[in-house]
């Protein structure tokens, strides 16, 4: 029997395990498999973060991830390496099964993130970070001066623009329809905004030219008629929409109508008592690290402070 059990090892997750582990919990981390097997989270396939609070000189994703898996580490969490494939939440002490062994906890922290969507082309995985991103408040520093795209017709889409024009030469909103999808103040503000520009009715049917190893065109394909054109750009931004990693919460815990996990405002907490989601995985609107890591002391703290109140504690 465990006090807190946390799953995922991103930001969130880490930051949970630092504070729950100094409050004496003895965390357990179960922390998933990203991509391939390796956990950490989204930082794990990003390069340089130059946004993350006390590295004045930047440093890279993994690294970032590494120093927080060694605080966590060294204040004693357990960390194990496995998903969870089942989970119940649907009494006290709660039941998980990771790996095919059962873990039982008094709390549950769930920090298991989101993933953004990719058009999936084999090109856009090939130049992935060397010009290809999911995130122009992370990476759009790196195109000052120069000439982007922005693939989606939704509020993500338009934000990023708008953000992206704040710091790039140009921006070029490509959209598969003729209509956009976000909501009209910010289709508005994005319309208005002499550095964007649009390209209706096309989709990005290849990302030019994995051979350079860098970003120097697209080929879009027009969606009514199916003519290509090559439109030259320096960098891509995708800007699609994001899935948060919830299908195990699925019946358990209450979901918006996107798939994240409903915590009552201004708290982690879940609609389950005991159980707290902290990040991505609750959060589609700041999406950052150091957002995550945020939410994730708060949970450990507000895990402990329920701990403490539960009849019988010590
Ligand atoms: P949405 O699902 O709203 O929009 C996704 C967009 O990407 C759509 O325009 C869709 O096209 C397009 N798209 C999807 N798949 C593909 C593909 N394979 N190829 C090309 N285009 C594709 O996602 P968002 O992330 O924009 O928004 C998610 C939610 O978050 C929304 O509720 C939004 O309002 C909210 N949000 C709010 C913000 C704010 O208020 N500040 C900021 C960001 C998000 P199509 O339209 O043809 O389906």
């Amino acid at each position: 029997m465990h006090k807190v059990i946390i799953i995922g090892s991103g930001p969130a997750g880490h930051t949970a395990a630092v504070y729950a582990a100094r409050a004496n919990l003895k965390p357990v981390m179960i922390e998933g498999q990203v991509r391939g097997g390796i956990p950490g989270g989204q930082l794990m396939i990003t390069t340089e973060v130059e946004n993350y609070p006390g590295f004045p000189q930047g440093v890279q994703g993994p690294e970032l991830m590494e120093l927080f898996k060694k605080q966590s580490l060294r204040f004693g969490t357990e960390i194990i390496s496995a998903d969870v494939e089942k989970i119940d939440l649907s009494k006290r002490p709660f039941h998980m099964v990771a790996d095919g062994k059962e873990y039982v906890s008094e709390s549950v922290i769930i920090a298991t993130g989101a993933q953004a969507k990719w058009l999936n082309l084999p090109s856009e995985e090939a130049l992935r970070n060397r010009g290809v991103s999911a995130c122009a408040t992370c990476d759009g520093y790196f195109f000052r001066n120069q000439d982007v795209c922005v693939v989606g017709g939704g509020d993500t889409a338009m934000e990023e623009a708008h953000y992206l024009a704040g710091l790039a030469k140009s921006v070029t909103i490509i959209h598969r329809r003729e209509e956009l999808r976000a909501s009209k103040i910010m289709q508005a503000r994005a319309l208005e905004n002499p550095k964007i520009k649009f390209l209706w009715n096309k989709e990005v049917v290849e990302v030019l030219d994995p051979a350079a190893g860098t970003v120097n065109a697209l080929r879009l394909k027009d969606t009514r008629n199916g003519e290509t054109m090559v439109h030259p750009t320096q960098g891509l931004f995708i800007a699609i929409g994001h899935v948060p990693n919830t299908d195990l919460f699925v019946g358990q815990l209450d979901l918006d109508d996107l798939g994240y996990i409903k915590t009552k405002p201004g708290t982690t907490q879940t609609t389950v008592e005991g159980v707290f989601a902290a990040g991505d995985v609750q959060d589609h609107v700041y999406r950052q690290a150091v957002t995550a890591a945020g939410t994730g002391c708060m949970a450990a703290i507000e895990a402990e402070r329920w701990l403490v109140a539960q009849p019988g504690a010590h």
